[in-house]
C-alpha cells in the first residue's frame, strides 16, 4: 500500500561475493579463521570479554546504555556467542545474515554508530594482542593480523549497512504513521482518502440538508448513482494498486463533468453519488451523460497500460416526501437497469421517465 521510499538504496547493495572480494576474503583465509578461533578466542574468551567491557565502560555513552536497563551479564553472554562465531564459515549467506542482524539489534537498543565502531576497534586491538606470537612464525602472525582486520571490517561494513537500514525503517514507520493519521483526519472531516471526494457520511449529510431545502424552497433535487463497469476485472488483471489509480482517475473525470466538487461522493468501492440541488431531472440526465462520455472517451494511463473504462448511471429526482434513503433507492434501481441493459449507459428512475 505504501510507496517505496525514495531513499531506498537497496539496489546499490553489493552482493555477498562482491563484499568478500572487496575485503580480499577467500579460501586462503579459512585456515586463519580456524586459527583465530582455536588459538586466540577459545583460550582467551573470558579475558577478552572482561577487557572489552572494562574499556567500553570508561566511556559515558556505554554507561548510559547499561543504565537504560541492559544487564551486563546478558550482554557478555551475547558478546561471547558473537566471538565464538567470528569468522566461522564467513562466506556463507547465513553468516552475513547473522552479522547484519547483530548490527540491527544494536541500532534498536540505541547504540550510536560511532560508539559501535569504537567498540570494534577495541575488539580488534584485544584480538591482535592475544595472538600467541611465541608459537607462531612471523608470516603466520602477519596473516592472522590481516585476517582479524578483514573479518572485523566485514562486520563493520555489515553493521553500517544495518544502521542505514535501521534508520530507513524508522523513517518508513514514521511515514506510515503519518499516512494513517492523514487518512483518519480526512475521514473525520468527511473526505474519502483515496479520491479526495466527499465520503459517504458527508455526502449523506449534504443530501439530507438538500432534501430539506428542496422541500422548503420547492425546488427539485436529483441524485445520480454511478458505478464503474467490470471494475473487478481491473483489479484482477492489473492488481489492486492500479485499481486504486483507476478510482482516482474516475473521480477526476466525474469532477470535470460535474464542475462542483462538493456534491460528489464516493458511496462505496467503485460507486459514486452525485447530489444535484435545484437541478431538473433533464439537467441531471445531461450531467450523467457528460460523466458517461468523460469516462468512455478518456482512457486511463497507468505506468505501462492504457485502461478503457465505462460507467453505468442511474438518475432519479426526489418525490415530494422522499427521504434520502428513498431517493437513493430510486437512483439505485435505475442504475441496476442500466447494468442489466448492457452497461455504459444511463437509466432514469421509472416513475419520472
Ligand atoms: P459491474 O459492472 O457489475 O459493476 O461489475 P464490477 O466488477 O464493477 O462490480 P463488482 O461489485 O463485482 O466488483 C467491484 C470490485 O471493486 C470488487 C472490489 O474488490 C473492488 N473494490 C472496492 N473498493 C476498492 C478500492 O478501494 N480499491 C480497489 N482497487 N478495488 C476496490
Ligand atoms: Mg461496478
Ligand atoms: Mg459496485
Amino acid at each position: 500500500m505504501h510507496e517505496q521510499s525514495p531513499h531506498d538504496f537497496a539496489h546499490l547493495k553489493p552482493t555477498r561475493s562482491e563484499q568478500l572480494d572487496m575485503l580480499d576474503l577467500g579460501e586462503k583465509d579459512k585456515a586463519m579463521a580456524a586459527l583465530l578461533q582455536s588459538d586466540i578466542i577459545k583460550p582467551n574468551i573470558q579475558f577478552i570479554l572482561e577487557e572489552f567491557y572494562n574499556a567500553l565502560l570508561t566511556y559515558p555513552i556505554f554507561n548510559e546504555i547499561i543504565a537504560r536497563g541492559f544487564d551486563l551479564n546478558h550482554l557478555k553472554q551475547v558478546q561471547s556467542k558473537y566471538l565464538e562465531t567470528l569468522g566461522v564459515n564467513f562466506s556463507d549467506a547465513n553468516y552475513f545474515e547473522e552479522r547484519s542482524r547483530i548490527g540491527l539489534t544494536h541500532v534498536r537498543v540505541g547504540v550510536p554508530l560511532h560508539a559501535y565502531l569504537f567498540a570494534y576497534r577495541k575488539l580488534q586491538q584485544l584480538l591482535i594482542q592475544k595472538i600467541p606470537r611465541e608459537k607462531l612464525n612471523v608470516s603466520t602472525v602477519e596473516s592472522l593480523i590481516a585476517f582479524i582486520l578483514k573479518i572485523t571490517a566485514l562486520d563493520i561494513a555489515l553493521a553500517a549497512e544495518s544502521y542505514h537500514l535501521g534508520s530507513i525503517q524508522d523513517l518508513q514507520h514514521n511515514l506510515d504513521d503519518l499516512h494513517d493519521r492523514h487518512i483518519q483526519l480526512e475521514h473525520e472531516v468527511g473526505i474519502d482518502y483515496l479520491t479526495g471526494l466527499s465520503n459517504r457520511q458527508r455526502i449523506m449529510v449534504l443530501l439530507d440538508a438538500g432534501i430539506k431545502r428542496s422541500q422548503i424552497e420547492a425546488i427539485p433535487i436529483c441524485v445520480i448513482m454511478a458505478d464503474l463497469d467490470f471494475f473487478k476485472d481491473v483489479n484482477d488483471t492489473y492488481g489492486h494498486q492500479v485499481g486504486d489509480l483507476v478510482l482516482k482517475a474516475t473521480a477526476a473525470r466525474i469532477e470535470s463533468a460535474v464542475r462542483e466538487k462538493d456534491v460528489i461522493g464516493r458511496y462505496g468501492g467503485e460507486e459514486f453519488i452525485i447530489v444535484l440541488i435545484d437541478k431538473s431531472l433533464n439537467q441531471a440526465v445531461d450531467i450523467a451523460e457528460r460523466i458517461r462520455t468523460q469516462i468512455e472517451f478518456n482512457p486511463i494511463n497507468t505506468h505501462n497500460s492504457t485502461i478503457r473504462m465505462t460507467i453505468s448511471l442511474g438518475v432519479a429526482q426526489a418525490h415530494l416526501n422522499d427521504n434520502s434513503d428513498q431517493l437513493i433507492a430510486r437512483a439505485d434501481a435505475a442504475l441496476y437497469r442500466a447494468k442489466n441493459n448492457g452497461r455504459n449507459q444511463i437509466a432514469v428512475d421509472k416513475v419520472d421517465a
